[in-house]
């Protein structure tokens, strides 16, 4: 049991780890999100800030560009 504690231990520190790398590397990638839309120049909200990594854009501009780029 005590093997098996600490491997368990062990396997979530290691996943914490890699999860921290990954984090810092996808987010050294992406850049930082802007706090204000590039556009419109409004407060793109936290929860969409986190979501989606390097964004420029608030909800409504960003699918404006999709559209235009889909056309
Ligand atoms: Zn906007």
């Amino acid at each position: 049991m005590d093997i098996l504690d600490r491997a368990q231990v062990a396997d979530s520190n290691f996943l914490e780890q890699a999860l921290a790398v990954q984090a810092e590397k996808f987010g050294k990638r992406q850049g930082i999100s802007r706090k204000r839309c590039l556009d419109c120049e409004c407060d793109i909200p936290e929860a969409r800030r986190i979501a989606v990594p390097g964004c420029e854009r608030c909800v409504e501009c960003a699918e404006e560009i999709e559209t235009l780029r889909r056309r």
